[in-house]
């Protein structure tokens, strides 16, 4: 796919069929050198209700309800090998919709279809459950689907991201209405063209681009739509979930995060100093699970520091498909804006910026939507600058005295999706990582992520699991059925005969 101004808008996916013919379109810009990628048909409300009839009638039929285990996993790993296949064409998607860098992307297809492989063996390995009986009968746990899924994806990683969604639901056994953000409509596209030419029945996988606050509310709140996993901000997470909870159905949340990345005074200071520069600039920042706060023992404090901000210096800030670009521009103007006026007001309100805090000075990069990696000091946890989430490449570093004052200011946030203790204490790594209100917790180490590990976060970070054996359990109810083993009814009070 290549920038292709003047073609016709690209097409959308609903009960298999390309939908072409909408009124309105989505102009794609280029946020690494703000020009028109193209033009992608946006869906309305009328398009949602198509998509999510389609979705219903697939999920229901039996040949797609009944599927045998090991069918639908040969399925999964179909969609699988046909990712690797155009994995190209997948990473370019992302790379021309967010400008992130192409070694992460390719990174992400290749990790996508791993995603599709592990629920493909966890799907014919996963079992039902005999429970034990209190009488004379079978009583056994059965898991079946949903029906219809509404899977919401946000901007910053929507291979990865879609990929957690639909391969639990599939391997579940669910129909799927698919709504990326507007930003990154084309990968969700090419994905539903995948599941396509893999076998999967039309209408079990729908792709329907457009502005969330256009379409998001009728499709939340379609009446067919039995749950709702969402991945996005916490302000939009919350207002589905009311919806969801109005209609009784389950939302899955994975939401923002401010994530406290912990350093001691006895770590592995090189080890650390790189985690901590990866942790928060690796995808320019635009990361759920970005360790944005940075807390470091006092005494080390300006040690640690000095050696990020070296660190930080040799980072390439570059084009996203320049050979050994690690920094790609924000995914869009309007997301560099929103950077700029945080660190702006963090340094009137006097902070330090110890490095960055502008657009890069290379005149190649000059029209795409660039910002310097960015440290920023002499804050308060609770400043607004260390409270919000930015979605850039910004660290906020700060100083802490003791075990108890770090507690204190890593959990003083509304956040909890993840967090990095460095240490070479294992009983105080392990006091901490209890003591964290985070989803996930790192030891020595950051970002080290598996597709076999449950992900989601606690507090204003969402709520339910992605990934793992849980998170396809995420994507069934659960049914419990009593059998009896007698020939008279042994149950309730005696009937006299
Ligand atoms: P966003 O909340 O603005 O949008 C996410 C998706 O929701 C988009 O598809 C958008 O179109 C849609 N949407 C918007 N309004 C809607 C509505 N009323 N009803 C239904 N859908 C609606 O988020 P974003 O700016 O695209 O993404 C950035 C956010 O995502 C950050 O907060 C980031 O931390 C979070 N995120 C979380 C995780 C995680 O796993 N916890 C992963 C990646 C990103």
């Amino acid at each position: 796919m290549g920038t292709a101004v003047g073609l016709k808008p690209l097409p959308f996916l609903i009960a298999g069929e390309w939908i072409q013919d909408t009124p309105s379109h989505i102009t794609h810009i280029n946020p690494a050198t703000g020009e028109v990628n193209y033009e992608v048909c946006a869906a309305t409300e009328g398009h949602i209700d198509a998509a999510v009839h389609a979705a219903q009638k697939a999920a229901s039929n039996p040949g797609w309800r009944n599927m045998l285990p090991h069918e639908r996993a040969r399925l999964l790993n179909r969609i699988a090998d046909l990712m690797i296949e155009r994995s190209d064409l997948l990473a370019r998607c992302q790379m021309l919709e967010n400008g992130k860098v192409w070694k992460e992307c390719k990174n992400q297809v290749a990790n996508g279809a791993a995603t599709f492989r592990f629920c493909a063996a966890a799907i014919e390995t996963l079992g039902s459950e005999i429970t034990p009986p209190r009488g004379n009968y079978l009583s056994m746990t059965v898991y079946e689907p949903w029906g219809v899924v509404a899977a919401i994806t946000p901007w910053n990683s929507p291979i990865t991201l879609t990929c957690n969604k639909i391969a639990a639901a599939l391997a579940a056994g669910n129909g799927i209405v698919l709504k990326p953000a507007s930003f990154t409509p084309t990968c969700g596209i090419e994905l539903g063209r995948i599941a396509l030419d893999a076998g999967v029945p039309p209408g079990i996988l729908n792709v329907v681009p457009g502005s969330g606050s256009k379409i998001g509310d009728a499709l939340v709140n379609h009446p067919l739509v039995r749950m709702v996993s969402f991945t996005g901000g916490t302000e939009v997470g919350r207002r589905i979930s009311e919806f969801a909870g109005k209609k009784i159905i389950p939302a899955v949340l994975e939401l923002g995060g401010k994530s406290p990345h912990i350093i001691f005074a006895d770590a592995n200071l090189k080890a650390a100093a790189d985690a901590a520069t990866v942790a928060i600039f690796e995808g320019t920042g635009q990361s759920c699970t970005a360790g944005s706060r940075l807390f470091v023992e006092r005494k080390v404090y300006d040690q640690v520091i000095s050696m990020i901000i070296e660190r930080a210096k040799s980072l390439r800030v570059d084009l996203p498909d320049a050979p050994g670009a690690q920094l790609g521009p924000s995914a869009s103007f309007s997301q560099r804006e929103f950077i700029e006026k945080m660190v702006n007001g963090a340094r009137n309100e006097g902070a330090e910026i110890l490095i960055g805090g502008q657009r890069p000075a290379d005149a190649r990069l000059a029209k795409g939507a660039f910002y310097l990696p960015t440290i920023v000091a002499g804050i308060r946890n609770t400043s607004s600058i260390a409270q919000q989430e930015i979605f850039g490449p910004v660290l906020c570093a700060m100083p802490f005295d003791n075990e108890d004052d770090l507690i204190q200011q890593a959990n003083d946030v509304s956040y909890g999706l993840a967090s990095g203790i460095w240490t070479a204490d294992y009983k105080r790594a392990w006091r901490v990582a209890r003591a964290l209100e985070a989803g996930m917790v790192w030891i020595n180490t950051y970002k080290q992520f598996s597709t076999a590990a449950p992900f989601g976060g606690f507090k204003d970070s969402g709520l339910g699991r992605e990934k793992g054996l849980q998170g396809i359990r995420t994507y069934q109810q659960v049914k419990t059925m009593f059998w009896s083993m007698s020939d008279t009814f042994d149950g309730g009070f005696s009937i006299a005969k």
